[in-house]
């Protein structure tokens, strides 16, 4: 089972979205103010491919299929973490 949600990627050695081309892409400077907004935010940046021009929006952050598990499971050992706190204070605190 997988601990974590959300995996870093690495947009700079993976697939080019346009050309299908490995490790043509590069960072890329914002020129709107969305741009900066994007970047800003740390969840995306920008690139583009060096190989056949494209510009965009790349995420820095991914979830795989296990991550809804994940989380799921990391809700219910907090609710139970919760139910079995209030239980105790309950019996030790409670009238
Ligand atoms: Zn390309």
């Amino acid at each position: 089972m997988q601990l974590r949600i959300f995996f870093k990627t690495y947009p700079e050695t993976s697939k080019c979205p346009s050309c299908g081309k490995i490790g043509t892409i590069r960072r890329s400077r914002a020129k709107t103010i969305f741009e900066s907004a994007v970047k800003a935010s740390r969840i995306a940046n920008l690139y583009k491919c060096k190989e056949c021009g494209w510009r965009g929006m790349l995420k820095k952050y991914m979830m795989n299929k296990y991550s809804l598990i994940t989380l799921a499971f990391y809700f219910v050992l907090i609710i139970s973490v919760a139910y079995v706190i209030s239980q105790v204070l309950k019996r030790n605190f409670g009238s």
